[in-house]
This record gives C-alpha cells, sequence and structure tokens, in this order.
C-alpha cells in the first residue's frame, strides 16, 4: 500500500542545495521533506570540493571539514607557475564531513530527513504537486504546495513534470582520492594541455596530512575521452606535478558529471524551484558549484517559505529566486564562460604562453579570475590599466571588446 504524506514543501536531494534549502524553509517555520535516495548523506561522493574561504566562513562551515589551501600551482606541458599567499584564500572540503554537517543543520531545524528514498515521478494536483517515490518500507506520496529540485544533473522532478531536458553541455570527472608520500598540504595543482585533459583540466587537490585527490575533467560533447580511462594514464605516467608525489596509494574512486550549458534555465515555475546543479549554478571556469548551491539553496528555501506564508504559490511569487540569484552571478558567469571558450580551444604551445600571462596577475587578480567573481568594473580596470599588455589583451577578450 503507498504510504500518503503531507508536507508544505518537499525537498528533493541532500546534496549542498537540497540541505540548505531545507534548512532555511524549517527556519520560517514550515513543515518540510527532505528526500534523499542514498541510504546516507554523501554515500557516493561525485565532486573534487575546491571552495573559497570566504565562503567558508559566510557559511560558518566548521574547521573539521576542510583543509586550507594557499599555493596555487598551474602547470602546462613545458611551463609552470605557482601563486602563493601568506594566508589561505582557498581550502579542499571534506565533502562528506561538509555535505553531512549541512544535512544535520537541516535535521536541527526539524526537517524530516527520509534516506533511502527514491523520488520515480511527479504530478501536480489542486494543492501542489505529488511526489511518487520508493523505499525499502514501499511506495511513497509526497503531497506539497511546493517542491524544491535539489536532485542535481539529473533534475528528476524538472524531468517528471515536462519542463526541463537533459543538458547537453556538461563536464564529466574522475577522481581518486589517494595517499601520497610526498603530499603537500599546503599547494594545489590545475595541470592542462593535450596530454592531461582535451577539453578540460586534470588536478591535485590536497585534503591535509598525506591525502590528496587528483583528477580528471572533460568537456562534453567537444571530447569523447572517457576521464576515468585518461586519469589511469596520467597517474601510471607520473605526469608533471604527479611525479612529485612520490608512491600513491589509491583510497577512494569519484566520478561526477556537471552542467556546463550556461544559465539556460528558467528556474521558477508555479509551485516548484530549481536550484544548484538542476539550475546550472556553476562557475563555467573550474566548474565549481558548491557555494553557490548552498547560497542559492538558502535562498530558494526562504522564498517557497515566503510564498506559502503570503498564499500565493505561482511563478510570479517565486521569481525573487530567480531575481536574486541572476543579480549576484548572471554576469559573472557569462564573462566566465567567454574565458572557458579561449580556453577550450587552446593548443598546448598556446597554454605555455596563456601560463605566462596568468603569471602576470596578482594572487588576488588570479583567484578573483579562477573564481570568476570579476564585476564589470574590474574587468573594465584591467583590461584598460594593467601594466601588462597580454593581461589587457586577455581581459579585453573577457569584456568581450577588441583588444589593443
Ligand atoms: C568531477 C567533479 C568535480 C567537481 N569539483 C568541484 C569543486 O572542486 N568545487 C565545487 O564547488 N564544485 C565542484 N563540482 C560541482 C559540484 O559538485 C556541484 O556543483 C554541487 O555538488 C551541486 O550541488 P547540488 O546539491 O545541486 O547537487 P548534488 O551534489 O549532485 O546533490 C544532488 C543530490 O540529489 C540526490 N538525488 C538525485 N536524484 C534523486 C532522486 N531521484 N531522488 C532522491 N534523491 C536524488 C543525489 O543522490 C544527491 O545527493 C564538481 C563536479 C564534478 C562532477
Amino acid at each position: 500500500m503507498t504510504q500518503e504524506l503531507s508536507y508544505d514543501i518537499v525537498v528533493v536531494g541532500a546534496g549542498p542545495a537540497g540541505s540548505s534549502a531545507a534548512f532555511s524553509a524549517a527556519k520560517l517555520g514550515h513543515r518540510v521533506a527532505l528526500v534523499e535516495k542514498e541510504e546516507t548523506v554523501a554515500q557516493t561522493v561525485r565532486t573534487s570540493g575546491v571552495t573559497w574561504m570566504d565562503s567558508i566562513k559566510e557559511f560558518e562551515i566548521p574547521e573539521y571539514c576542510y583543509n586550507p589551501v594557499k599555493n596555487y600551482g598551474f602547470c602546462s606541458p613545458n611551463n609552470e607557475v605557482v601563486i602563493s599567499g601568506k594566508i589561505a584564500m582557498a581550502a579542499v572540503l571534506d565533502v562528506r564531513k561538509t555535505y553531512r554537517w549541512l544535512a544535520e543543520k537541516a535535521q536541527k531545524q526539524d526537517v524530516e530527513l527520509f534516506l533511502n528514498t527514491t523520488i520515480t515521478g511527479a504530478a501536480r494536483d489542486q494543492h501542489g504537486i505529488t511526489l511518487s517515490a520508493t523505499s525499502p518500507n514501499g511506495e511513497i506520496s509526497f503531497h506539497c504546495k511546493i517542491v524544491i529540485d535539489a536532485s542535481g544533473f539529473q533534475t528528476i522532478v524538472g524531468k517528471s513534470l515536462g519542463l526541463t531536458t537533459q543538458w547537453k553541455r556538461f563536464g564529466a570527472g574522475a577522481e581518486y582520492e589517494v595517499e601520497a608520500e610526498n603530499a603537500d598540504p599546503d599547494t594545489w595543482w590545475l595541470m592542462v594541455g593535450q596530454d592531461y585533459s582535451p577539453a578540460g583540466y586534470a588536478w591535485i587537490f590536497p585534503l591535509g596530512g598525506k591525502i590528496v585527490r587528483i583528477g580528471v575533467g572533460v568537456g562534453k560533447p567537444e571530447s569523447p575521452l572517457d576521464p576515468t580511462e585518461r586519469l589511469k594514464e596520467i597517474i601510471e605516467k607520473k605526469l608533471g606535478p604527479i611525479a612529485k608525489l612520490g608512491k600513491i596509494t589509491p583510497i577512494e574512486f569519484h566520478y561526477g558529471l556537471i552542467p556546463n550549458d550556461g544559465l539556460s534555465r528558467k528556474t521558477v515555475y508555479d509551485n516548484l524551484i530549481l536550484v544548484g546543479d538542476t539550475a546550472g549554478q556553476a562557475n563555467p571556469l573550474v566548474l565549481e558549484g558548491i557555494r553557490y548551491a548552498i547560497r542559492f539553496g538558502r535562498v530558494a528555501g526562504e522564498t517557497a517559505a515566503n510564498a506559502i506564508h503570503r498564499g500565493d504559490l505561482s511563478e510570479k511569487s517565486l521569481i525573487s529566486y530567480e531575481e536574486n540569484w541572476k543579480k549576484a552571478i548572471q554576469s559573472k558567469i557569462n564573462s566566465a564562460s567567454k574565458v572557458q571558450a579561449r580556453w577550450i580551444g587552446l593548443s598546448d604551445q598556446e597554454w605555455d604562453k596563456e601560463l605566462d600571462i596568468i603569471r602576470e596577475l596578482s594572487i588576488d587578480e588570479f583567484l578573483d579570475f579562477i573564481k570568476a567573481d570579476f564585476g564589470l568594473a574590474s574587468i573594465v580596470k584591467m583590461a584598460v590599466s594593467h601594466p601588462k599588455l597580454a593581461v589587457r589583451q586577455l581581459f579585453n577578450i573577457v569584456k568581450g571588446a577588441t583588444g589593443k
């Protein structure tokens, strides 16, 4: 027999977007269910977990959840640059600890967490939306006023309602978490060029102690390459900075997909909000989306809660969510997409030269660049008055103007 359950808001997916949305909706006094298909939160890790110290402080992520990083290495086939800071500006998250901390925060606000429960379909009804789910205890129907679809790449609710289609452009990433004899916990590496990835990059991200994550990301459909195969090859060949790691002992394998279609999706409908990867909210330069998932997850939860308070569940009533996140990141993502378009076409020789340009950036300029954290004013400033011509030209491309 199907169990019938009713909530004000049902959030699908206990990733960073879903747990954050559930937390903020429940904080405003609503009955919220958070539904996750895996047996535990973050049972499967699908991400490398790099984020930024300013976001960590903003979200008050506890220290036991991350390893701070202050040196940023970038290497191409015949060039290398390491930009170092006095204090750590970036960090690598322990993904399981962080995602569980977020889900526990939601539970402390009385969110009901359903684990091992898979949403299989969605239909509109007179009160809102009914979600069908399977669980070890049988079928469940979740009735609610508003659904927040935070199911990540799959976008189960958006697809079931016929509102979204599969992402056409996306990144596929494979990664080993390993113990490395000579791991340097303060330094990360981004590795570019054909041998690492013909459309993307490879990485070494330190987790603290002797643990690092070595990975390869490949843009689809630009390249047919299997990132797992390439990852095994570069580890076997000990390419570039991998050689410095010494003996490598694999601990765990991670694999994931991330949308790379820009901000192409509509993210609010009557009774429905899309957030995180379902909304395509990722920085296209390095395909990082965790901080956006948390930030806009919170906004999505608040927006849904306020709409219920007002008794208006229409798209118009929820549109402030879309306005909020677009105001915050749309122009940055569009600028970063221009750099991504340039980077995806670079040959090995051109990458070697690109690193000479990157070397000219100050640490703040470099990090704002990688974070896609440039406002129009800072792009224009760099394009007009940076002392180095090559940097001015790079930022003219970002600006979309003709460089001089
Ligand atoms: C290889 C790789 C490396 C990355 N590295 C970084 C990085 O270094 N830094 C960074 O910021 N970002 C990185 N990202 C991106 C980042 O992982 C995502 O942007 C982020 O996880 C988005 O969070 P989310 O909550 O929207 O989705 P997800 O984290 O994907 O969470 C979705 C949740 O929904 C659940 N779910 C799915 N379908 C259903 C269903 N039918 N029923 C119930 N539950 C369901 C899933 O099990 C999952 O728990 C990387 C991505 C990949 C693929």
